[in-house]
């Protein structure tokens, strides 16, 4: 259950409407901290760490905290695996598959677009579905590539496609479905191309995609227990964000594309810019062969595994990983 604070406590510094961001008063943890998201015109305050909420009622009068009867949490809604299934099909009009197999092995990227569940849809867009730790779709993000591997157009949900009113999106980290099936060190980017280009590039880690700057909240890194986690974030302002994120989640975070002049730059455009400009357009180029990745290897401290365990605490071997992987797609 959420906690609920009352509206009072929030400091509006002057403002009459619009969104700000403040301290949450559950979680606070300093002056400077924005985890708190208030939309004042729409009266709703909801702190994305620690999920306490806070709402006005219509008059816009303060709500006590004893009149506030909490909505029952809605249950999460999810797609029917067999749904996912009718989408991992037409590749060959899929702009974003056809990237990258431009750039890569045909059997690679076949393999990692199927590993982590990358589909079609009717219109021909890119559908990245997002499959939760228990193998449980929470639906599928739907965005548009041009044949340089840019995205073009808006990005949409498949639930938006379809229409359906009451679905209640939860995300979860795009991948997130193959951390029981590994115990490789895991690595955070922003984006899902950038977590399948990782993928088939650097495949001794567990690439995952937040899906955005603020995808890291609390009980979504709840799958990340006992696990070695490094982000990866884009070179913007993000990364102030995240570095704090990683401090109170014990991850650790990398500088790698940090300072580059190409505001936005991520472990994507590092991955390909090696490519392209080592060996021209070379699908067998292997990344992990050559002396740069030592850098990202160097790193992220270890290359080796650690011990770890699934979230029932049951040990992870890595020799389970690619059998369970390929269980998983039958
Ligand atoms: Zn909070």
């Amino acid at each position: 259950m959420n906690k609920i604070f009352e509206w009072n406590t929030i400091d509006f510094k002057g403002k009459s409407h619009g969104q700000i961001h403040v301290p949450c008063p559950i979680c606070k943890k300093g002056k400077t901290d924005g985890a708190l998201s208030v939309n004042i015109s729409e009266g709703k305050a909801i702190c994305h760490r620690c999920e306490s909420l806070s709402f006005r009622d219509s008059k816009s009068s303060l709500v006590s905290i004893e009149d506030i009867k909490p909505l029952p949490p809605r249950p999460i809604s999810f797609f029917e695996i067999d749904y996912v299934s009718r989408t991992l099909k037409n590749y060959d009009n899929n702009s974003f598959v056809k990237f990258l197999k431009y750039y890569f092995l045909e059997d690679e990227v076949d393999n990692t677009i199927n590993k982590y569940r990358v589909g079609t849809s009717k219109q021909s867009t890119t559908v990245f579905w997002q499959i939760d730790y228990y193998g449980k779709a929470r639906s599928g993000k739907v965005m548009n590539y041009d044949s340089t591997g840019h995205r073009t157009g808006y990005t949409t949900w498949v639930h938006s496609i379809l229409k359906l009113s009451d679905f209640n999106l939860s995300q979860c980290f795009f991948g997130e479905h193959l951390i029981s099936t590994t115990n490789k060190p895991i690595n955070i980017v922003e984006s899902e191309k950038t977590a399948i280009i990782c993928s088939i590039k650097l495949p001794k880690y567990l690439w995952l995609a937040s899906g955005g700057g603020t995808g890291l909240s609390d009980s979504k890194c709840k799958v990340l227990k006992n696990r070695k986690v490094t982000l990866y974030p884009d070179n913007d302002k993000v990364y102030d964000k995240w570095k704090k994120r990683a401090d109170e989640l014990g991850f650790d975070i990398s500088n790698l594309v940090k300072g580059n002049e190409t505001k936005g730059y991520d472990l994507g455009d590092w991955v390909m810019h090696k490519i392209s400009t080592v060996k021209k357009y070379d699908p067998t180029f292997d990344l992990e062969d050559y002396e740069i990745c030592k850098e990202l290897i160097l790193e992220s401290k270890t290359n080796e595994p650690k011990d770890c365990y699934d979230l029932n605490g049951n040990p992870i071997a890595q020799s389970q990983s690619d059998a369970l992987i390929r269980l998983m797609m039958l």
